[in-house]
């Protein structure tokens, strides 16, 4: 019976149904959405499968380059995603996932992004969103707030301002960073009497018009990849995004910074920008904004800092210092995808001043008239769904307080983290946890030692042996689907590049007991044979050191 239901040939009746008909609450995809509704925690728990199955065998599932000619069932479609997709998902919102910066999302952002779907508003003109527009605004200004923290009578000028937006709403953090870095470069070459603006006359003609042969950013080397990505488009060239070394903390190195900004003027290249790292991606520690926000103002560039991990951590009266400085930076970005704990696909980019974004300004004649309140004329994106909705959710309901008691909570379970691994005889811990990330290593006490006496290149073999060990024993983690840490290579001391073992502590739902069960899983792991005689190896260096 539900199959009548389904559009399983195409001709306009079926069509027809799929648009009006709900499924079945029989049927698979009905069932589906009723287990979600019921307990989205166990759905995933039984759904996703934790046995690895290699990607490649999961490729020949997904192989075909031809769309289907005929139409199939709702139902059979349904199937085939329950067990070869969602049952091969990762599951992100575990409790022991504790090595990317997906987190669980709260219950009621499914029913809500459900209703977004079903709403279908497009953000990029009133037209098609409506109130969607005012409340999007709004979540920007709360944001620029956030940051800012300018006198609630700033913003009734500004909020709803049909000449501007005090931030743009975007998909993420990558294309909030090339926004910040697209208004900085237009604004930089702003149109004057003989030129017409950077966006209208091309880099080419900027350069010469202000007699410079290049311009570049500056980012310490734990810079987002993102920045990249912006030097590329933007047209600076890769070359000219300046990755400046960090000192021991994972912040920006000043000294060294100062010394690549004179580099650059000894090549008549102009500092386009400066950002500064509120939690960086690898560590999550976060650069000296107060420093970094007085050299910016002495060089006369743009100040922006990535704040994509770690800005929320201005929700915590306890570690709001950490980011002070902040609110000196001419943009900012903020992920609402990692903690505000909204469903993939939201970042944001607010602006101190709030005629900025002016810079990027478009017209279209159908859409974004000159006047009009359409968001679409600020933004890097096109058309774009109402997400806002879903982090003015996550802020009403969770409140300021609310997001303070997560992000408090992180940051003390990854304090207690890295006491354990301090604690145990066979990790070291690689990075302090600044905020809510650190990163750390399976390294014995006596290798330790080892390599705190050891000559240089004893060091560098031995950690070469331990790179690969580090490597082994997040593979095998992962494989056995337990428990998940990420693993990246940083430049820890000196020039040393280590590969280390990365946590993030975001998932309210983890515990210290889970914490402990991955110490405890990874030292099982390393009893693999192929892992002891990497061990072995290490040993017999170490011993070579000791009898000397
Ligand atoms: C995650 C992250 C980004 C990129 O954000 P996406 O949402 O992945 O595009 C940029 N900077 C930092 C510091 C991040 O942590």
């Amino acid at each position: 019976m539900p199959k009548n239901r389904d559009a399983a040939r195409a001709n306009l009746e079926n069509l027809y149904r799929i648009f009006t008909v709900p499924e079945a609450p029989d049927s698979t995809l009905g069932a589906i959405d009723q287990a979600i509704a019921a307990d989205v925690t166990g759905f995933l728990q039984t759904h996703i499968v934790a046995i690895e199955r290699d990607l490649e065998a999961i490729e020949a599932d997904f192989a075909s380059a031809v769309i289907p000619e005929e139409p199939t069932y709702v139902s059979e479609y349904t199937e085939f995603v329950k067990e070869n997709l969602v049952a091969h998902s990762v599951h992100t919102a575990a409790p022991g996932f504790v090595g990317h910066m997906t987190s669980a999302i709260p219950y009621f952002m499914l029913p809500l992004a459900r209703l977004m779907t079903a709403l279908n508003q497009n953000l990029v003109k009133v037209e098609t969103s409506k109130a969607f527009t005012p409340m999007e605004r709004q979540v920007l200004a709360m944001l620029h707030h956030l940051v800012y923290r300018r006198d609630p009578d700033f913003y009734p000028p500004w909020i709803h301002n049909s000449q501007h937006a005090l931030g743009a709403f975007c998909s993420g953090g990558t294309i909030a960073n090339v926004t910040a870095l697209w208004v900085a470069r237009n604004r930089l070459f702003a149109p004057s009497v003989d030129f017409d603006g950077i966006a209208q006359e091309g880099l080419f003609r900027a350069l010469q018009h202000r007699g410079v042969d290049g311009i570049a950013v500056l980012v310490s080397e734990r810079g987002h990849y993102s920045f990249g990505k912006a030097a590329d488009l933007l047209g600076l060239g890769r070359d000219n995004l300046i990755k400046v070394q960090t000192d021991a903390h994972n912040r920006i190195d000043l000294r060294l910074l100062r010394e690549e900004v004179r580099r650059l003027q000894d090549r008549n290249i102009l500092p386009l920008a400066l950002v500064g790292i509120a939690g960086t991606t690898e560590t999550g520690n976060v650069d000296p904004l107060e420093a970094l926000a007085d050299f910016a103002a002495e060089l006369g560039c743009h100040f922006h800092v990535d704040a994509a991990w770690g800005g929320p951590t201005l929700f915590s009266d306890r570690f709001r210092s950490l980011l002070s400085g902040i609110e000196r930076a001419d943009s900012v970005t903020i992920d609402a995808h990692k903690q505000l704990y909204v469903p993939m696909g939201a970042g944001m980019v607010v602006f101190k001043d709030p005629t900025a974004l002016s810079a990027i300004e478009h017209h279209a004649n159908y859409i974004l008239r000159h006047g009009s309140k359409d968001l679409g004329s600020h933004t890097l994106e096109g058309s774009r769904p109402g997400m806002a909705m879903l982090v003015h959710a996550g802020l009403s309901i969770i409140g300021r307080k609310g997001y303070e008691l997560l992000i408090d909570m992180g940051i003390e379970r990854a304090k207690t983290f890295a006491a354990m691994i301090r604690q145990h005889p066979d990790f070291e811990l690689t990075s302090e946890p600044e905020l809510n990330i650190l990163t750390y290593r399976y390294c014995p006490l006596k290798v330790q030692q080892a390599l705190a006496a050891a000559p240089a290149e004893r060091c560098a073999a031995i950690n070469v042996l331990l790179d690969q060990v580090c490597m082994l024993l997040q593979k095998h983690q992962r494989e056995a689907g337990k428990t998940f840490v990420s693993r990246t290579r940083l430049r820890i001391r000196h020039d040393e590049e280590l590969t280390v073992l990365r946590v993030v502590l975001a998932n309210p739902l983890t515990t210290n007991e889970i914490l402990a069960s991955i110490l405890a899983e990874q030292c099982e792991i390393v009893q693999e044979p192929e892992i002891q005689a990497l061990l072995q190896q290490i040993e017999e260096i170490c011993t070579g050191i000791t009898e000397k």
